[in-house]
Order: C-alpha cells, then sequence, then structure tokens
C-alpha cells in the first residue's frame, strides 16, 4: 500500500502558457477549479521583474508590453535543456528576454531587477509560477498546502521532468506525484463522462496546447486507466502558429511602409498580442482583424486575416499533429476504428482545421467537446492528489498505469543502442539486462545510458554515465547485470552490479544533464524565501503610500469645504496646508523613501489635522454650552 500523504494537496497543471490549479472536493464528489486573485480559472505562466517588484501571472502578462525584456515565459520551453540545444538556440531569437549559457551548458535567463541584473534558471521561473498556483490554492482552502501533483507533457524526457521536480522543491512544495498531462486529462475525463464503466473503452487523447502537443492511448475498465501508449511533441503548439502569424504580418508591414519591425521587442510583443487574439477570433468566425495604434516608428497597423490563410501559414504543423496520433496507434496495437472516444484537451485543439483533419483521420467519428480543455489536467491531477492522500471524504477508487515515452537503453560495442526498457511500457518498471565486457582484462565496464528510438547509442539522449569496477578477465566471461528501474513519477534510476567481486554502482544522472544539486536547491528555496519577503515588503510599501494617499485626499475634501476651512485658525490651516504639500511631495518621491517615512508622516498628519479640527469640535461644543447656560 502506498504511503498517504496528510493534508490537503493539490493539482498543478503547469503549462507553457497557462497554468492551473484544483482541488479534489471529497463531498461534492469532484474536483474543484480554483480561480486567482483576478477571478481567472488559469494563470498565465509569466513571471516579471521591474524596478520595484516582481509580478506573476496576470499582473506580469498584463505589462509585458511595457516591460518586454524583463517579461519571462515559455519556461517550459527551457527546462531540463541544454543552452546548446537547437531548439532553444531558435527560441532564443523569437524571445525578448535574454538567455545566456551558465554552467554545464544550462541555460540562464537575464533580467534586470530593481536596476541589477540577475540571472534565473528555468527551475526559478517555474517555481515562482508553482509558487503562484500554491497561494491562489491556499487563499481559496484558508490552510497551508504543502503536497502537490504536477503534470508534464507525456512526451518529458527524464531530465525535463527532473527538473520539474526541482521547481516544486524550490516553491517549497513536496510534489507527491508528476503524472503526464494526456493521462490526468484521460483522469478528469473518465471520472466525469465515463464513471464506472463495466465495458472497455479505448480513449484518445488529443492534448494541444501553447508550447507542447501530447496524444495518449489509453484503455478504461472497472475504474482501471490504462495507459497503452503515448506520443508527441514537446515543441509544437499555439505559440508556433501565433509565431508564423507574427513573421506573415511582419512581413506585410514591410511591404507596406518599407519598414523591418522584427529587431524591436515591444513591437514584436504587441503584434505578438494581437495575433494570438486574432488566432483565437479565427477559431469561431472566418476573418479577424488586427487593429494597432502606433506599433512601429508611430505608425498605426491596421490589417486582416481570413481563417483560410492561417490554416494555409500553418497547414505543415496541423499535419505534423495527425502523423503524431497515427505513430501513438501503431504503438499502441489499437485500430482506429476501435477508439470509443476522442477527447479533446489544451486550448489549441479549438482549433477547427486541425478538428476536422482529425475528424477526417478517425473516418469522421464524432469528437468528444465535453470536458473543457483548459482545466481537464488540472482536474486530473486533483485526482491523482486525492488518490494519494488521507482524504475521509473521497470515495475515489481508481487505478492509474502509465507508460514511459521514450526507450531507455545503454551503448554496446559499436555504438549500437541495447535497450533495457522499450518505449511505452507500463511504469514503473524494473528491467535488468545482462552485459559482459568486449575486451580481455579489462578493469571496468563503461555503464551509458541513454533515452531514445535511434539504434546508434550516440544519436539519442545521453542521460549519465559511470564506470563499474571489475576484476580482470578473458573477454566476455564476467557478467555484469544493469538494473534500470522507472519509479511511478516516470524518473529513471539505474544501477549495475558485477556478483564476484561484489562491486556495485548507481547512476548519478545531475552531472551529465545539469541538473540542479541539493546545495544548488537549498540556496534558490533561500532566494526564493528572499523574494516573499521582499514582495511582502514591497506589498507594506504599496499599502502605507496608498494609505496616505487617500487620507491626503479626505483631507484635501475637507479643506475645501468652506464652512469647515472657515472656522480654522489660520496657524493651523497653514499647518494643515504644508503637511499636504509635504505628503504630496512624498509620494511624488515615493522611490526613494522608505515604508515606515510613509507611515510616521501619517500618523504626524492625523495629528495635526485632528488637533485642529478638535479645536473646532470644541469651538462648537463652547458655543453650545454657552448657549445652553
Ligand atoms: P499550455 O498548457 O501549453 O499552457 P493551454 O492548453 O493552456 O496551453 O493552451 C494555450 C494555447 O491555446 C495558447 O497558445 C492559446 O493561444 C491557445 N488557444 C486558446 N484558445 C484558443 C482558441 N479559441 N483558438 C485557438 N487557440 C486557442
Ligand atoms: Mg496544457
Amino acid at each position: 500500500m502506498a504511503k498517504k500523504y496528510k493534508g490537503p494537496a493539490i493539482g498543478i497543471d503547469l503549462g507553457t502558457t497557462y497554468s492551473c490549479v484544483a482541488v479534489w472536493h471529497g463531498q461534492n464528489n469532484r474536483a474543484e477549479i480554483i480561480h486567482n486573485d483576478q477571478g481567472n480559472r488559469t494563470t498565465p505562466s509569466f513571471v516579471a521583474f521591474t524596478d520595484s517588484q516582481r509580478l506573476i501571472g496576470d499582473a506580469a502578462k498584463n505589462q509585458a508590453a511595457s516591460n518586454p525584456a524583463n517579461t519571462i515565459f515559455d519556461a517550459k520551453r527551457l527546462i531540463g535543456r541544454k543552452y546548446s540545444d537547437p531548439v532553444i538556440q531558435n527560441d532564443i531569437q523569437l524571445w525578448p528576454f535574454k538567455v545566456v549559457a551558465g554552467k554545464d551548458d544550462k541555460p540562464e535567463i537575464t533580467v534586470k531587477y530593481k536596476g541589477k541584473e540577475k540571472c534565473f534558471c528555468a527551475e526559478e521561473i517555474s517555481s515562482m509560477v508553482l509558487t503562484k498556483m500554491r497561494e491562489i490554492a491556499e487563499k481559496f482552502l484558508g490552510s497551508t498546502v504543502e503536497n502537490a501533483v504536477v503534470t508534464v507533457p507525456a512526451y518529458f524526457n527524464d531530465s525535463q521532468r527532473k527538473a520539474t521536480k526541482d521547481a516544486g522543491a524550490i516553491a517549497g512544495l513536496n510534489v507527491i506525484r508528476i503524472i503526464n498531462e494526456p493521462t490526468a486529462a484521460a483522469l478528469a475525463y473518465g471520472l466525469q463522462k465515463r464513471a464506472n464503466c463495466v465495458e472497455e473503452r479505448n480513449i484518445f487523447i488529443f492534448d494541444l496546447g501553447g508550447g507542447t502537443f501530447d496524444v495518449s492511448v489509453l484503455t478504461i475498465k472497472n475504474n482501471l486507466f490504462d495507459v497503452k501508449a503515448t506520443a508527441g511533441d514537446t515543441h509544437l503548439g499555439g505559440e508556433d502558429f501565433d509565431n508564423r502569424m507574427v513573421d506573415h504580418f511582419v512581413k506585410e508591414f514591410k511591404k507596406k511602409h518599407n519598414k523591418d519591425l522584427s529587431g524591436n521587442p515591444r513591437a514584436l510583443r504587441r503584434l505578438r498580442s494581437a495575433c494570438e487574439r486574432a488566432k483565437r477570433t479565427l477559431s469561431f468566425d472566418t476573418e479577424a482583424t488586427i487593429d494597432i495604434d502606433a506599433l512601429f516608428e508611430g505608425i498605426d497597423f491596421q490589417s486582416a486575416i481570413t481563417r483560410a490563410k492561417f490554416e494555409q501559414l500553418n497547414l505543415d504543423l496541423f499535419e505534423k499533429c495527425i502523423k503524431t496520433v497515427e505513430s501513438c496507434l501503431i504503438d499502441s496495437q489499437i485500430n482506429k476504428i476501435s477508439v470509443d472516444d476522442i477527447v479533446l484537451v489544451g486550448g489549441s485543439s479549438r482549433i477547427p482545421k486541425i478538428q476536422q483533419l482529425l475528424q477526417d483521420f478517425f473516418m469522421w467519428k464524432e469528437l468528444c467537446f465535453s470536458i473543457n480543455p483548459d482545466e481537464a489536467v488540472a482536474y486530473g491531477a486533483a485526482v491523482q492528489a486525492s488518490l494519494l492522500c488521507e482524504d475521509k471524504g473521497s470515495s475515489l477508487n481508481l487505478v492509474l498505469r502509465d507508460v514511459t515515452p521514450l526507450s531507455l537503453g545503454k551503448s554496446i560495442r559499436g555504438d549500437a543502442m541495447s535497450v533495457v526498457i522499450p518505449r511505452n511500457t507500463s511504469v514503473p518498471v524494473k528491467r535488468t539486462k545482462v552485459f559482459v565486457t568486449t575486451k580481455d582484462d579489462k578493469s571496468f565496464m563503461s555503464v551509458k545510458v541513454y533515452e531514445g528510438e535511434r539504434l546508434k547509442a550516440s544519436e539519442n539522449n545521453l542521460l549519465g554515465k559511470f564506470n563499474l569496477s571489475i576484476p580482470p578477465a578473458p573477454r566476455g566471461d564476467i557478467p555484469v547485470k544493469v538494473c534500470f528501474c522507472i519509479d511511478v513519477d516516470g524518473i529513471l534510476n539505474v544501477s549495475a552490479n558485477e556478483e564476484t567481486s561484489g562491486n556495485e554502482k548507481d547512476i548519478s544522472i545531475t552531472s551529465e544533464k545539469g541538473r540542479l544539486s541539493t546545495a544548488e536547491i537549498e540556496r534558490m528555496i533561500q532566494e526564493a524565501e528572499n523574494f516573499k519577503v521582499e514582495d511582502m515588503k514591497f506589498m507594506k510599501k504599496v499599502k502605507a503610500v496608498n494609505d496616505l494617499d487617500d487620507y491626503l485626499y479626505n483631507m484635501r475634501k475637507v479643506m475645501k469645504d468652506d464652512s469647515v476651512t472657515s472656522m480654522l485658525k489660520p496657524i493651523d490651516k497653514m499647518k494643515i496646508n504644508s503637511a499636504m504639500m509635504k505628503g504630496k511631495q512624498l509620494i511624488d518621491s515615493k522611490q526613494d523613501q522608505e515604508t515606515f517615512t510613509f507611515v510616521d508622516f501619517q500618523k504626524e498628519l492625523e495629528n495635526i489635522f485632528e488637533s485642529a479640527m478638535k479645536k473646532i469640535n470644541r469651538g462648537y461644543s463652547d458655543e453650545e454650552s454657552d448657549s445652553d447656560s
């Protein structure tokens, strides 16, 4: 029996573009999607840094156009990847923020915060988004939350999964399970629409979001959710469609005005936002307009795009999606005619052309629109969280069996890949394979662990390597048992042992993939704490300034009232006016002032004002008592 966690546990869909948080509600027997402070059920995965503060979510996204270089998004596209990765090199061209190569080729994002340059790795940015999601949940639940299930694209590799777990740790969250996004969506679909399904049903999940694309085939029967195969692309989604449209309009602008705006981050950001809006419009309308004031060098830009043009710009990407659908079905050994439900997940699954291609592929079978494509993943994560927790109100009873997305193996002679765990094997799993030396009297065996589908090992993704000492012997005489073990989070551990000598070793993947060390995570947790303190300090100052401003406003109102001012003593009037002036000056120079200045000054102001007012009142009451007598 798996360990049960105490306290509430939440499900977080940490998306490339939007994140969503949910919690299982035992009494109602359903998950609740939690809205953020803006009242939105999804939160932009954006973090921004300004001269005075750090912003996360809607607040960060809303100021993106005016602060493009310090507004970070797409951290999920960076996480667990190397700087030199061609995918990253390509993205860097499009991002308005600066990414540089850090230690071990790890990408680092450079921003200006409070006037100073600061570097963050993708895990840190993601941890800030996770912290925000956690706070949203804590506010809703009215209690602290420590445990969370976090989702990742099914096609995320080992280092991307680990890096996501690290992000959780930096956010102070205990990530009790990492689950695959399409599997989470299947849980949501199964529970909401196919509860207690007795007959076996084949479900196809099509999850196209802002930055990633995942498909999975599952069977559901008697509360067992059994993933058969998964496939995807960790770099394909709505943002790519936006980029195509941006390129299109950059060209159009050049043609119309003979000016190239592509070097101007602010103009690009504004154009990109307009394109994203137009793209959404094109999901229910056949034409969309773009209208941006003073886009570049004071020139207003107005244009339009038809749905047909949008489809033409992206057709190759849409078709790529369908190819992935096909290969996933082949892997699952389930014929497309036997698929019972095709479930659409992710914001980009709303694109009509994609729906049409998908429906054509499945031979005009109806698609399921019955679950919310933006919320299904978080819903499923909350279900999984509840399954792992001591929740007495919950009557949930289901079993989830996922698969590993990529083959895992070891390189052997001639740089060949010897697969130990083939892709789409159910996890958790433990497989052992015996290897022997290929040269006489070798003193060690080298174990290099790779993931991927290429036959040539070095074409795959190297996860880690180590050498195991062995007693010298003729080649082929010493068997070494290499054991690959994938845990429930889909994370791999490799060990090797040689029996006669008793030599044993575990893999250390840290060095190969630039994973954060415990010490680095500790440091980042400390930094995250500092940020919290700074954010609180900032909010305190904002409150002090606002309080003073409100007070001054009310004072001004009173001072405009002749019936009051006529009663004031001239000296008091002077004192009040000069204090009000000083107050205004303080507010105007708020950047240079400390919080206590505002608090102290307000007290002073209150004293001056109230004592002057008291004198008036006393005057009144004196008069009254006079007349009484
Ligand atoms: P992720 O999980 O990757 O953050 P989401 O599933 O939240 O992504 O989907 C966000 C993406 O969906 C964005 O690229 C957004 O532009 C796109 N999107 C949202 N609504 C629509 C729509 N009506 N038509 C087309 N694309 C949409
Ligand atoms: Mg998503």
